[in-house]
């Protein structure tokens, strides 16, 4: 069995995260830096480790990520916010077990840096 990630530790409680959202499927935790005011990363349980990974018996589980940051956001009362999944290091990807970034409370430019 492979050691755990970073984020299947935060999900098992056996790191500390400030924690706004857990189901069967998925958690949801604050960034430890965040990239603006509010800044969320929602995380599937299953260690996908890259969007690249992603088969198609997860779809509905990569779905269901979107339906709880859109939950989120809702309840934060943020009416505008941007979702991003890095693959790999050359598009900033850190830690490799998939999770969507929720980032709000500024305005965003476009393109991305
Ligand atoms: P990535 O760079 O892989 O797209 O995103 C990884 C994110 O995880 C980064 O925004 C980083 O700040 C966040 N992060 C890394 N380690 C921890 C941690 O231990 N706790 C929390 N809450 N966030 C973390």
């Amino acid at each position: 069995m492979s050691e755990k990630t970073l984020f299947q530790k935060i999900a098992d409680k056996e790191l500390p995260s400030d924690l706004v959202h857990e189901d069967e499927q998925c958690i949801a935790f604050r960034d430890i830096h965040p990239a603006a005011p509010t800044h969320i990363l929602v995380v599937p349980r299953k260690p996908i480790p890259r969007p690249d990974a992603i088969d198609p018996e997860d779809e509905a589980l990569v779905g269901h990520l979107f339906t709880v940051a859109r939950q989120i956001a809702a309840q934060e009362g943020l009416p505008d916010y941007r979702l991003v999944m890095n693959n790999g290091e050359g598009a900033g990807q850190s830690v490799f077990h998939i999770h969507l970034h929720l980032l709000a409370g500024r305005a965003f430019a476009w393109p991305p840096g």
